[in-house]
C-alpha cells in the first residue's frame, strides 16, 4: 500500500498536455510504475446532435487521423508503448473511468484550469473525473 503501480495520465493534446504528462513522468519514475495515456475524441454527433444538417464523418475521419497521430508522438516522447495508449471514441469523463477499470490504474492525472464562478459551476473534465473515480486523482494546474 501507499505506492502506485499503474498511471493513467489523461491528456487533451493541447500544449498544457506536456505539463500534466511531465508530472505523471515523475510519479512513475518515483514509484516505478507502468503509465499508460489516453485520449479521448467526442463524436461530432454527441456534441451537436442532430444539429447541423450535413455528414459530419468525413470531417470526424480528419479528427480522428490528427487526434491519432499527435497522440503517438505525445507517447512516444513520454517513451509509452503503443500498447499503453489508448485512443477512445466517448465522454472524456466516461472513458476515462471505464479505461482505467479496465487497464487497472491506481491513479489518475487530469489536467486542472482551477476555474471559479460560472466556469466552475458549468463543471469540468478534472470534475468529471474525480467524481466517480474509484481511483486517486491528481488534478495538475495548468494554464490561469
Ligand atoms: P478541461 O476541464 O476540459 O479543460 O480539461 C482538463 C483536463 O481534462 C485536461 O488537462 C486533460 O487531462 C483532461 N481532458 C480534457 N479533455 C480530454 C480528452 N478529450 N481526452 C482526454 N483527457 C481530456
Amino acid at each position: 500500500m501507499g505506492e502506485y503501480t499503474h498511471i493513467l495520465v489523461a491528456v487533451d493534446l493541447t500544449e498544457e498536455s506536456r505539463h500534466v504528462s511531465k508530472r505523471a513522468c515523475s510519479l512513475q519514475k518515483a514509484f516505478d510504475a507502468e503509465l499508460s495515456c489516453t485520449h479521448v475524441i467526442e463524436p461530432l454527433s454527441l456534441a451537436y446532435g442532430g444539429d447541423i444538417p450535413m455528414d459530419l464523418s468525413s470531417i470526424q475521419e480528419q479528427i480522428q487521423d490528427t487526434a491519432k497521430s499527435h497522440l503517438q508522438e505525445f507517447a512516444k516522447s513520454l517513451n509509452i508503448a503503443p500498447d499503453h495508449q489508448h485512443l477512445i471514441f466517448g465522454r472524456p469523463e466516461t472513458e476515462i473511468h471505464s479505461l482505467a477499470n479496465q487497464i487497472g490504474v491506481d491513479l489518475i492525472v487530469v489536467g486542472s484550469h482551477g476555474r471559479h464562478g460560472l466556469a466552475l459551476l458549468l463543471g469540468s473534465t478534472a470534475n468529471g473525473v474525480l467524481h466517480g473515480a474509484l481511483v486517486d486523482v491528481l488534478a495538475v494546474r495548468v494554464g490561469d
